[in-house]
């Protein structure tokens, strides 16, 4: 009896030891995705470029975004647990292109973490004026069109690699798949819009110029920017309108649709939301091209 006891307690250790030693190597060897507190910390400012570092990060980088969908980057103020998250960011990925948001708010922001890198996403891409008289800059939504979109990624793919540079093989591999899904995207919208040259699209924020400047379409819109139209200007609008036989208004989730109804009224057209801001990217930007091609 003692001796059988022996035997068992013998097997048992035996197999005790097995088992600590096969955890011990899964763990040691089969380490590919990284702790939480080893990814990189990424803000950015509007949901798009949330999609563009996802796709070139993948589970390397944590990502911020400062303005949400559905609010206006014009006008947005962050919460204190938005920035909670800037101070222990290293890379921010502006717009760069003049975006509200960051022209108020990116100093208070690069003052609260130093140690942050602030990036210029949109470097290289170049920028449409503002068409409001009274405004001086440029037009801030760049990445409405899929071809500076492709610029903005590069951009972000050269930052990931200095930051990190180990893992480049990973970034690259990540970028290409991405640019080559922007690139089918930017083929398909330039074929949907071929026989469509110089169309008038109409729509209440204007935040499309580069969208329309790409692929031939012209933006003409209820809002200047910023600024609601008064009962002057919708008349004339409304003239406009008519005038190039409009059929449909677009406005988005970040604003009002009250006067965009009032005119589709008027001329009898019908309201369509399209927006510039969803972090869907590619999927929302093939929508919205359907959108303004069958309008
Ligand atoms: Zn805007």
């Amino acid at each position: 009896m003692i001796e059988r006891k022996k035997i068992l307690i013998v097997i048992i250790l035996i197999l005790l030891l097995a088992l600590s030693l096969a955890v011990y190597f899964h763990t040691a060897t089969s380490d590919s995705t990284p702790p939480i507190s080893d990814k990189i910390g990424v803000v950015v400012t509007v949901g798009p470029q949330e999609e563009f570092v996802k796709r070139v990060g993948g589970d390397r980088v944590n990502v911020t975004v400062m303005v949400p969908p559905g609010s206006d980057p014009h006008t947005y103020e962050p919460l204190a647990e938005q920035m909670k998250q800037v101070q222990n960011a290293q890379i921010y990925f502006q717009v760069g292109s003049g975006v509200e948001f960051e022209l108020t708010w990116l100093d208070k922001l690069r003052s609260m973490n130093q140690q942050m890198r602030v990036v210029n996403s949109s470097k290289g891409i170049q920028l449409i004026p503002n068409t409001a008289e009274s405004e001086e800059g440029s037009d801030p939504h760049v990445w409405v069109s899929p071809k500076n979109a492709k610029i903005m990624v590069e951009n972000i793919y050269q930052a990931l690699v200095e930051t990190d540079p180990a893992n480049r093989d990973y970034y690259t591999k990540n970028k290409d798949e991405y640019l080559s899904e922007l690139e089918e995207l930017d083929k398909n919208i330039t074929k949907t819009m071929a026989d469509k040259n110089s169309t008038t699209i109409m729509v209440y924020h204007p935040s499309w110029a580069y969208f329309c400047k790409d692929y031939n379409l012209h933006q003409l819109a209820i809002e200047k920017e910023g600024k609601e139209p008064t009962s002057q200007d919708i008349i004339q609008i409304v003239d406009t309108a008519r005038k190039k036989g409009i059929k449909v208004i677009f406005t988005s989730p970040e604003f009002s649709a009250a006067n965009a109804e009032t005119i589709a009224r008027e001329i009898g057209a019908q309201v369509v939301p399209a927006d510039p801001l969803s972090p869907n990217y590619l999927e929302n930007m093939r929508k919205v091209a359907e959108a303004f091609a069958n309008s």
